[in-house]
């Protein structure tokens, strides 16, 4: 196999959504959707679609892709800040379950291309609730100076305006606060910002047939090996236990990483052990153009030497391209590494070989089923 490549556990996979599904069963009203931008490999979706989640998508790619894989126009939700015309036809032409509209000027243009299409669209706003999800400040959505959603003083004319044009169905709000969310107090904030609007509603007598919280939580990073399976049955009981939802109101989440994070795997091969005055380093063939996430966000994967077990040495593992920041961790402490040893970076299944790119003429990465 041509290194780097990713590969992916379906075993994890399937724990994982057999742990959604158990924890979700007991409510025939609540919908998971499945945030494909995380992952669109179709090895995936195939597993994903038979465990019968919808999709979430941001762009009328991934529309395309979610229906290529078989998964009905039914069941996916469309959000995104810019919508372009040509995506926002094609999810009208597709029928798809409901759009996502994050502002009155996106309203403005659903409106116009519903008349030029002679369709009706089933429409939610996406409510920038300003909650804080205490998570990296590139991934947090849900503040005010974010450039997420509709902020809740504007809200009730964009919404009169909507139930005014028999061009739409109004379907009720979305959420969707940040990502890698690991602490459940800003889920527990959100549900109450959600109860106080949906007082507020109910008094402007404005019915909501549904409420999408999003998605954002979070994988443990740090020891994979431990959590391959996030706490699911902790996450969805905060929103059973302090959502005040109405009689046969429909809840919808969107999780992306949660689902895919854990089961994937980089797998990347040392070129070249180089030693500096003060330090060590592992250069690997892969590098931000497979991985992006640690010089994007900062973030960190765990790595493992997979063919070594000499002694433990310290390295900074650094890719081949040529930027500083591509670099997957510093001071590791790996068993001793040789030129041509396969190193993991673990945890890679979310927004790793989705955010895969050509930056120096490489090549995508292929993956494989472990
Ligand atoms: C990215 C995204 C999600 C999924 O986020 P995760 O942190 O991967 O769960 C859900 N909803 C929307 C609107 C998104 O943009």
């Amino acid at each position: 196999m041509r290194t780097p490549y990713y590969q992916y556990d379906l075993g994890i996979l399937e724990n994982t959504l057999k742990s959604i599904k158990e924890s979700t069963a007991q409510h025939i009203d609540w919908h998971v959707h499945y945030a494909i931008k995380a992952n669109a490999n179709p090895l995936l979706l195939k597993l994903i679609k038979e465990y019968g989640l919808g999709i979430d998508c941001v762009s009328g790619g991934e529309i395309n892709v979610a229906m290529e894989n078989g998964f009905p126009a039914s069941s996916i939700v469309f959000a995104g800040v810019g919508k372009a015309d040509w995506e926002i036809d094609l999810a009208l032409k597709s029928d798809i379950a409901c759009f996502n509209v994050e502002s009155e000027a996106e309203l403005d243009v659903i409106a116009e291309r519903c008349a030029a299409l002679g369709k009706t669209a089933h429409i939610a706003f996406r409510v920038n609730p300003d909650v804080d999800a205490h998570t990296h400040a590139n991934i947090t959505t849900g503040k005010a100076e974010n450039k997420f959603g509709i902020e809740i003083p504007m809200l009730l004319p964009i919404i009169r305006k909507a139930l005014d044009n028999p061009c739409f169905a109004f379907e009720g709000l979305h959420f969707h606060i940040g990502s890698q969310i690991l602490d459940m107090e800003p889920f527990h904030l959100l549900c109450q910002k959600v109860n106080a609007l949906q007082d507020l509603m109910e008094k402007e007598g404005i019915k909501l047939n549904s409420i999408n919280v999003g998605g954002g939580l979070g994988v443990d990073y740090v020891n994979p090996e431990l959590n391959p399976v996030p706490d699911f049955k902790q996450y969805f009981s905060i929103f059973e236990n302090n959502l005040k939802l109405r009689k046969g109101q429909q809840l919808h989440f969107e999780l992306g990483r949660a689902v895919v994070a854990q089961c994937g795997q980089l797998i990347t091969k040392v070129l070249y052990v180089k030693q500096g005055t003060v330090k060590k380093f592992a250069i690997v063939d892969a590098g931000f153009t497979e991985l992006i996430r640690p010089a994007l966000y900062g973030a960190h994967h765990k790595i493992v030497n997979m063919t070594s077990d000499g002694p433990v040495q310290k390295y900074d593992v650094v890719g081949p391209i040529c930027e500083s920041s591509d670099v997957f961790g510093k001071d590791e402490m790996l068993s001793e590494v040789r030129r041509g040893d396969l190193i993991a970076l673990m945890s890679a299944g979310a927004y790793g070989e989705a955010m895969s790119s050509q930056y120096n003429c490489r090549p995508l990465p292929p993956s494989v089923e472990k």
